[in-house]
């Protein structure tokens, strides 16, 4: 599916056979990947294809702040870092975080923040730096879902992950999980979050026109693809543990055979 160009919205985002334009059914999610402990360097880190989007997140913590004066006597501070690349849309983006880029920073780590044992950690910081490579419609739902795993890959004591998803309204149908074209050329656009830990709803913006009836819809098709992308979390964490537990095997048996793979 081509990314948006601007002003060439279609008409219509249902095709004749009922399906959306990239052949989703109403409820359906775009195809997701996860992995994490991408990046050595960091201390925890996860990598996502959500669709056409695709997206870092690196995790740095807890270690000194900087700058010093943010620090918190009684607690760890929670910064995020969300940046879309210079390439990561049609039009060129500016490389300077703009102001979109900053609010989406800031409602990442509100959203987050709940899942953390801040208090645990006086005068340190933990930083998420958010890398969007494309951009796709849903980035802000999309980092907030690895930037949750990038957390547990840190090792970082949590609460629970925090999964994440958009839900909207097109050609006055609601649907889950907007396209960018869906994004751009729809009535509505309902970004949500939950903390598994006590189901709570940590993230709930809103763009667009519904009436009640419609949010209370949005919100019931938003648990179950919750449930999902929550489920594909957790694959893409015990998937990085088998893979090491395969490999301290191997280590163990190479160890018994004197240090030589008899293979
Ligand atoms: N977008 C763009 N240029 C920009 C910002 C956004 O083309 O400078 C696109 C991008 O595909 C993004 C979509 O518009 O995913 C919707 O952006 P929005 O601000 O609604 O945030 P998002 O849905 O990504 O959380």
């Amino acid at each position: 599916m081509p990314l948006i160009i601007k002003d060439e919205y279609p008409e219509k985002l249902f095709r004749e056979d009922g399906k959306r334009l990239d052949g989703r059914k109403e409820n359906e999610l775009r195809p997701i990947k996860m992995e994490v402990g991408v990046i050595k360097n960091a201390d925890g880190s996860a990598y996502l294809e959500w669709g056409n989007n695709k997206i870092f997140a690196a995790v740095y913590g807890p270690r000194d702040v900087h700058p010093h004066h943010l620090a918190k006597p009684d607690r760890g501070i929670l910064r995020v870092f969300y940046r879309m690349t210079t390439y990561s849309v049609f039009e060129r983006k500016k490389p300077a975080p703009g102001r979109r880029e900053k609010e989406i920073s800031m409602v990442i780590a509100d959203c987050l923040r709940p899942v953390l044992f801040l208090e645990l950690y006086p005068s340190t910081s933990f930083e998420v730096f958010i890398e969007v490579m494309d951009a796709d419609g849903g980035t802000r739902c999309a980092s907030t879902t690895v930037a949750a795993l990038a957390l547990a890959d840190a090792g970082i004591p949590m609460r629970s992950l925090v999964s994440s998803v958009a839900i909207g309204k097109i050609d006055g149908k609601i649907i889950v999980d907007l396209s960018g074209i869906e994004d751009k050329a729809g009535e509505a656009d309902l970004p949500c979050a939950i903390t598994w830990f006590n189901e709570e709803i940590s993230l709930l913006q809103f763009d667009g026109d519904m009436n009640l009836k419609e949010m209370n819809e949005s919100l019931d098709l938003a648990k179950d693809a919750l449930k999902l992308i929550h489920e594909k979390q957790n694959e893409a964490l015990k998937c990085k543990y088998i893979e090491i537990q395969k490999e301290e095997e191997k280590n163990s048996q190479e160890n018994d055979n004197g240090g030589v793979d008899l293979k």
